[in-house]
């Protein structure tokens, strides 16, 4: 699975504020995710990110042909 920072994601669980898009602002061992519903910020290992995870929408796709 193919994730990079400023994705979002959609999570099969929702968040208690009812959303389930959470943005990707670190990336390691650890993901750290804000909830793009109340704004709240998680810490989660990677393999429960992979677990629960539906789907992956690339926002920075076209942005990042300009990084290099
Ligand atoms: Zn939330």
């Amino acid at each position: 699975m193919e994730i990079q920072i400023g994705d979002i994601l959609k999570l099969k669980k929702p968040h208690p504020c009812g959303s389930k898009e959470w943005e990707v602002l670190r990336i390691g061992a650890d993901f750290r995710l804000k909830c793009l519903g109340c704004g709240h910020q998680i810490m989660t290992p990677r393999r429960q990110v992979e677990k629960n995870v539906k789907e992956v929408i690339q926002s920075n796709k076209a942005a990042g042909e300009t990084r290099n």
